[in-house]
């Protein structure tokens, strides 16, 4: 494969990177990051590039594909790599009838983009049943315990640590197999209508407002300022929810950045709320 960024995130934007690294396993993926230390190369980890604005010109340094991906059950104990998507990991639980994994059925990428960025749906996020998070930290690997992450809502410390992650162990109590396999999929049925399938996105671009009187979901103040309607570019907000942007294909992520900024100003003008995004960007 070539080294446009286009050709691996989800949004379909993005120039060249100056090389990609993929490391299928955790010995080749810390020999990758030692190297590049070693060289004084500058890198980005990448994961299921389903969470990235990647920037048209592309990236002038290497790009580390996680894509370990094993994953061991032990009675209520899952043991996985981060490059393991995170659909793998949702339908393993499930079906060894171990609860608390499958409300974030359909969410696309791997279990390390969603511990980075403590993904979430249906009331639920990642970090719920974690007990730890094994990092490499530039030097040496180690486990985290849970309460040293600094999980909240969309946030964690590996959003202000260049750590990598490299492997999750879950504690899950137990459910009903079947049960767990019929909500899953009663949550995808409804995600279907929302994300239809091969949508050039990055699901929410907002993260949602925590203020005293409760969540305000960042697409309720997108809609009031008009965002419904907005497009720069083959870059669009579509009718079906104001807090997605849409490439149609010839859509630029400086377009994309573009909108972002002004739906941005519009709710600061409107409401004094500073709107932050949830996706990330790559070489901006
Ligand atoms: C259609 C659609 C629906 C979505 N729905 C939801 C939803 O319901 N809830 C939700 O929370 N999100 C949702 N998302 C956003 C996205 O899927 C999640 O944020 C996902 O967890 C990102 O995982 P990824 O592997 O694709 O990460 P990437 O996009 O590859 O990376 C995201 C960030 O994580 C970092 N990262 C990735 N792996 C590692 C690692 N191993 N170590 C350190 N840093 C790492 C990257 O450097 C980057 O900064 C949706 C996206 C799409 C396209």
């Amino acid at each position: 494969m070539d080294n446009l960024l286009k050709h691996r995130t989800n949004f379909k934007f993005g120039g060249p990177a100056k090389k990609i690294i993929t490391a299928k396993s955790e010995v080749e993926l810390i020999g990758a990051l030692k190297d590049l230390k070693l060289k004084k190369t500058k890198y980005y980890i990448l994961g299921g590039g389903t969470n990235i604005i990647a920037n048209d010109k592309g990236y002038g340094g290497v790009i580390v594909k996680i894509a370990a991906a094993n994953l061991k059950i032990n009675g209520k104990k899952i043991i996985c790599d981060a490059g393991l998507s995170l659909g793998k990991l949702v339908g393993a639980a499930n079906s060894a009838g171990l609860f608390g994994l499958e409300t974030l059925a359909g969410i696309p990428g791997t279990v390390g983009g969603a511990i980075y960025g403590n993904a979430g749906a249906y009331g639920r996020e990642i970090s719920k049943f974690l007990k730890k998070v094994k990092i490499f930290d530039g030097k040496n690997s180690r486990w985290l315990p849970r309460t040293s992450c600094g999980f909240f809502y969309r946030e964690s410390v590996f959003k202000k640590k260049p750590w990598v992650i490299l492997a999750a162990e879950f504690n899950l109590p137990e459910g009903s197999a079947k049960k767990l396999a019929e909500k899953s999929k009663e949550i995808i049925k409804i995600r279907e209508k929302k994300y239809k399938p091969n949508l050039r996105c990055a699901g929410s671009i907002f993260k949602n407002v925590f203020a005293k009187s409760g969540k305000i979901p960042a697409g309720r103040l997108l809609e009031s300022v008009g965002a419904k309607s907005m497009r720069i570019g083959g870059v669009y907000v579509p009718q079906q929810h104001a807090n997605i942007i849409i490439n149609n294909g010839r859509g630029k992520a400086a377009d994309a950045k573009k909108l972002i900024d002004i739906l941005k100003k519009k709710v600061y003008r409107k409401y004094g709320i500073r709107l932050e995004e949830e996706v990330q960007y790559l070489g901006f």
